[in-house]
């Protein structure tokens, strides 16, 4: 999968604009490093994933860190972002895209044990 980029235009020449920043409803980490997911509630009511950025509606960012998703699906940080409840059937959604994410454990960790296991 592709991660979702707003358009890319050339910088030249310093030209101090403010950046409209994007944080973790999660963490609190700004988008500065790490790519942020839009979770947008639709104007009917609905809370899905905007990949493009572009839907209508109140939207809430997510970072890349699984660890993130989680804790929107476990507690109510993102419910609240949105002003919104999320339904047994958008948590699933959520869920099942935080299983898509890379896993946040430390991939020290992770190698040795692969390591370990392979010999
Ligand atoms: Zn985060």
């Amino acid at each position: 999968m592709s991660t979702p980029h707003p358009t890319t235009r050339k910088r030249k020449g310093p030209r101090p604009k403010h950046v409209p920043q994007r944080t973790c409803v999660a963490c609190r980490e700004h988008a500065a490093k790490r790519t942020l997911f839009r979770i947008v509630r639709t104007p009917e009511g609905q809370v899905e994933i905007d990949p493009t950025g572009k839907m209508n509606g109140r939207g809430a960012y997510l970072c890349d860190q699984r660890g993130c998703w989680d804790r929107a699906v476990t507690t109510n940080v993102l419910a609240r972002a949105l002003n919104t409840e999320l339904t047994h059937e958008t948590l699933e959604t959520l869920r099942r895209f935080a299983a898509s994410l890379p896993d946040t454990e430390p991939a020290e960790h992770a190698a040795s044990v692969r390591s370990t296991d392979h010999a």
